[in-house]
């Protein structure tokens, strides 16, 4: 016999049942942080709360952040960089333009062939 409704009595009262502002739900907004394992957390706010820079995830621990390209962590303080950015990193823009030219020259040698 479920006494839940016994509880809140709103038939002994006959008054009409007002909505508490209990069960409202408030407005909220869903943020999602990311963490270096790729795992997706979102999480919900309230719309005027500040949402925390770092949020740990719940599946691995790691700090998760909102930036997906460049999630929080001790294993890799520096920056997210692209592969360009390493290879920039490795070479002078001189040997690219080498590099470059060179293999735009074996693209005509083999198109030039066909
Ligand atoms: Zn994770």
């Amino acid at each position: 016999m479920p006494s839940g409704n016994v509880i809140r009595g709103s038939r002994i009262g006959g008054a009409p049942e007002r909505p508490t502002e209990r069960y409202e739900p408030a407005p909220r907004r869903a943020v999602t942080y990311w963490c270096r394992n790729d795992h997706a957390t979102e999480i919900r706010l309230a719309l005027d709360a500040e949402e925390p820079a770092v949020w740990d995830c719940p599946r691995c621990g790691l700090p998760a952040g909102q930036d997906a390209q460049n999630p929080p962590g001790r294993t890799r303080p520096e920056p997210y960089k692209t592969h360009l950015a390493y290879v920039k990193e490795r070479r002078t823009p001189e040997e690219g333009e080498a590099l470059l030219a060179e293999a735009l020259a074996a693209l005509r040698r083999r198109r030039g062939r066909e």
